[in-house]
């Protein structure tokens, strides 16, 4: 029968004696008889009380603060050797590395990395000649290494500090352990905090520019980076374009269509994507350490001409952008320093976690931009629709907020056409219209907008366009359209002919910005119509423009 009271007696019994676990490693270690170094120690030492002091050392609770926590551990452990400095490294299974705890209390200095620990390279570490050593085990298994150097008094280490270290790293693993637990639990609530920002940002976004915005306007702020670009790749040319890019916290955006001849290149980009294709499992990103990536410089490799300073980039972190549906790399956020600190787990795993998001994001913008596209577009022309018309002269107003550049805008009527309708018919008067739209269509840029108003009325967004420059255009397109003889359903040669008015969103009212977006584009169209108008009294087939 075992009764409690015999079970209470077995464990006191079986409780390591942690004077005893220290000098058997420490016997173990120096190759000398037990009994010597016993008697060594005991000469200098009372074994008993330095454990109760090493308990009484080490009994603290551990503050929320990662520097405090760490002195403290510093602290015991220069009470209980008597020695002036120390190191605590801690070995990461995951990397096969160790890192030195001590390099918390410097923030801003470059965490450090060892794979391999020798007595040379702790004397480095610690800048001294002496140094000893013994290695930190919890539960069984290796949790790192911590070393002393320089007693106070002067004196060389004996074996005596052998036995302390022995016995202060038996506590002291306990309470690494402790740190390292709180050091997750910190950033896991980093990381919950800083992802609900960004999540909450790009749940709301409906487009591919505003999600690329808010992500690099996240990753510059919360980690750090002063420099980030979105880059996809053009896969007729294997090269990458720059398609929004984030200095400092000011964003520029070269999504749309017909601002290609802006967006700055990066070649041989395909090369980066199928590298990130073939490793995609195994390598969520990318960091380049270091100013040159190959034989060339990081600034020169990603274009960072503009505003940058190209000679500070000293790293970069490479994330890829895969497509939701197909898992295909369409590009990469790439992310740069100007200092080469080494980035964080945290700020990784925030980083490698956006990304998801932005993934998804892409893939709900995909959907919707079909479904706007198609609520957006006019049955007849296929052209942009009243509402696509309005969506994307709001979009070019707040572009034109962020970085004031003209806008202009035009609305055309076709002169007599009721007239045109009567004499052909209206199968004729749509085909008309067909006609004018694609006449519209070819002679502006990829960037610029044509819509059907409604009926007979179209209007055309010109945006980054001087008012002359707009008028002088419209003009062409007036005298290209009164040349064309279009041929109708029944052969017919029907003569067409539009008037224009064509007027400059007032810049006063932008760089103002307390005016409503809605207020303004309202203020363009009237003073376009105003023209459209003029026009028309002037005898039609003409453009006026407003000054
Ligand atoms: P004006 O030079 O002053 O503009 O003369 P107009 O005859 O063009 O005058 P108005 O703008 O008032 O006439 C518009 C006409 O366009 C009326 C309508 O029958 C015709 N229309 C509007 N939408 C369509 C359409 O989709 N197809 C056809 N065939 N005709 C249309
Ligand atoms: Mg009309
Ligand atoms: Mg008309």
């Amino acid at each position: 029968m075992v009764n409690k009271q015999t079970l209470k007696k077995q464990k006191l019994r079986s409780k390591p004696d942690l004077t005893q676990l220290a000098l058997n490693t420490v016997v173990a270690r120096s190759g000398q008889s037990g009994a010597a170094i016993l008697e060594l120690a005991n000469k200098s030492l009372d074994l008993t009380q330095q454990e109760i002091q090493c308990a009484r050392q080490f009994n603290f609770e551990m503050p929320e603060d990662i520097s405090l926590a760490v002195d403290l551990l510093e602290r015991s452990i220069q009470n209980i050797t008597a020695t002036e400095k120390n190191v605590i490294l801690v070995f990461d299974e995951t990397s096969g590395t160790y890192h030195c705890l001590n390099d918390v209390k410097n923030p801003g200095s470059k965490p450090r990395e060892f794979t391999q620990i020798s007595d040379r390279f702790l004397q480095d570490l610690l800048d001294s000649e002496e140094v000893i050593h013994t290695y930190l085990y919890a539960y069984g298994a290796p949790l790192g290494i911590v070393a002393i150097a320089e007693r106070m008094d002067g004196k060389p280490l004996s074996v005596t500090d052998d036995i302390l270290l022995e016995l202060a790293s038996r506590y002291l693993a306990t309470k690494v352990i402790a740190f390292l637990t709180m050091k997750q639990s910190i950033s896991l609530s980093f990381i919950q905090n800083t992802m609900l920002d960004v999540a909450s940002q790009l749940v709301t976004a409906v487009d591919q520019e505003t999600i690329f915005r808010h992500t690099l306007e996240f990753l510059n702020s919360k980690l750090g980076f002063g420099m980030a670009q979105y880059v996809a790749l053009d896969e007729t040319t294997g090269e990458g374009e720059v398609l929004v890019k984030c200095v400092d916290g000011q964003i520029e955006s070269y999504t749309h269509a017909g601002l290609e001849s802006k967006r700055d290149r990066v070649k041989e980009f395909a090369s980066l994507v199928s590298l990130f294709s073939s490793v995609a499992r195994t390598q969520p990103y990318l960091h380049i350490t270091g100013k040159n990536l190959g034989d060339k410089s990081l600034a020169d490799v990603f274009q960072l001409t503009q505003d940058l300073e190209k000679d500070a980039i000293q790293s970069a972190l490479i994330l890829p952008v895969p497509d939701a549906a197909t898992g295909m790399i369409k590009g990469t956020i790439n992310l740069f320093q100007a200092d080469d600190n080494v980035i964080s787990e945290e700020a990784l795993e925030v980083a490698r976690e956006t990304m998801g998001l932005v993934s998804l994001a892409l893939s709900r913008a995909k959907v919707l931009e079909k479904a706007l596209a198609m609520a957006s577009s006019d049955e007849l022309t296929g052209l942009t629709n009243r509402r696509g018309f309005y969506n994307r002269f709001e979009a070019e107003i707040e572009r034109a907020r962020r970085k004031p550049t003209p806008i202009c805008v035009v609305m055309m009527d076709v002169d007599f056409f009721k007239k045109l309708n009567d004499t052909y018919g209206h199968l004729n008067g749509d085909l008309v219209l067909k006609h004018l739209s694609a006449m519209y269509v070819q002679n502006v840029r990829k960037s610029d907008l044509v819509c059907r108003f409604g009926g007979e009325e179209f209007t055309i967004l010109l945006p980054d366009t001087e008012l002359d420059a707009a008028r002088e255009l419209m003009d062409r397109i007036r005298e290209k359209i009164s040349e064309t003889v279009v041929t109708g359903v029944n052969g017919e040669k029907i003569h067409v002919t539009i008037s224009a008015g064509v007027a400059q969103v007032d810049a006063g009212q932008l760089t103002g910005s307390k005016r409503k977006t809605m207020e303004v584009i309202s203020n363009a169209l009237a003073l376009a119509d105003k023209q459209l108008y003029v026009a028309k009294e002037e005898g039609r087939n003409q453009v006026c423009a407003a000054c």
